[in-house]
């Protein structure tokens, strides 16, 4: 039985389940207690064998590339209870009638965030919008369908990536916020280039954490400032679109 972290880091990275020493840096800084302790549940229940290199290191949340029991990729992401935006979460969390929450308690709103996280993913996925489908939450850990190539290199967020054609991939964002919207009932609340990976032409959105119901008291506010943001970030890229057309796309399906 373990109980220390450093034990279990030391036993994650003995059983290779870590990738390396080199890793042992981002993990003595990202992963406390609980976390290294989650970690390994995840790790036994056959979810995670190993995690490999971080693909993202965002202002509250690491990324990381991992492999299941099976061999195959899976996205691991890590919220860091340090870091995390509190007073965000709270906003976003209270007037969700799907959560109740104790809104003090820091780490009770992180694991409902991620809980958020994993069942808007779900609820997206249900309503065939292109997102990474959930495999599982537990605590301040997601893990979810890996987005990107057979090597394991992931896929890149719109925002750095070469689109061939910008039209063609506006439609099919306009199609999936479509989706999310009418269908999945969902207001994604954070939407722009960087939460859009590009994997064979095709968008994939992502962090969807914030998302919330559409009759949320500021979902419509929400919608406009998504919708605004898809619009700016595909007028960069030369197509000729407002934010009142896109808008009347999703609202009128
Ligand atoms: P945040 O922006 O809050 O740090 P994101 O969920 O946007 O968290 O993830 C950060 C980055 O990690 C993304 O921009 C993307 O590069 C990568 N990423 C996230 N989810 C996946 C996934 N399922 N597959 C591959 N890469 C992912
Ligand atoms: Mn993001």
């Amino acid at each position: 039985k373990i109980s220390k972290a450093d034990d279990i880091l030391q036993k994650m990275l003995s059983e290779k389940r870590l990738k390396s020493v080199e890793d042992k840096r981002v993990g003595s800084e990202v992963f406390d207690r609980i976390t290294l302790k989650t970690l390994y549940k995840l790790a036994n229940e056959g979810y995670i064998h190993r995690l490999n290199g971080a693909i993202s290191t965002g202002k509250e949340a690491n990324v990381f590339t991992g492999i299941d029991k099976n061999d195959n990729f899976v996205a691991v992401k890590i919220y860091r209870v340090t870091t995390s935006d509190f007073k965000k979460m709270q906003t976003y969390i209270q007037g969700d009638p799907r959560f109740r929450v104790r809104t003090t308690n820091k780490r009770q709103l992180i694991n409902a965030w991620v809980n958020k996280e994993f069942r808007n993913l779900q609820r997206a996925d249900d309503a065939g919008v292109k997102v990474p489908k959930p495999i599982v939450a537990k605590n301040n850990i997601l893990v979810m369908e890996y987005i990107g190539d057979e090597e394991g290199d992931a896929a890149l967020p719109m925002r750095h990536s070469t689109i061939k054609s910008p039209e063609e991939l506006l439609n099919k964002v306009i199609n999936n916020m479509k989706l999310l919207y009418k269908k999945a009932g969902l207001v994604h609340g954070d939407l722009s280039s960087y939460n859009i990976l590009i994997q064979d032409n095709e968008p994939v959105i992502i962090d969807i954490s914030q998302g919330m119901t559409k009759d949320h008291p500021i979902a419509e506010e929400l919608l406009n400032r998504d919708i605004e943001n898809i619009a700016k970030d595909f007028k960069k890229l030369g197509v000729k679109i407002s934010a009142e057309e896109i808008k009347s796309e999703i609202i009128d399906l």
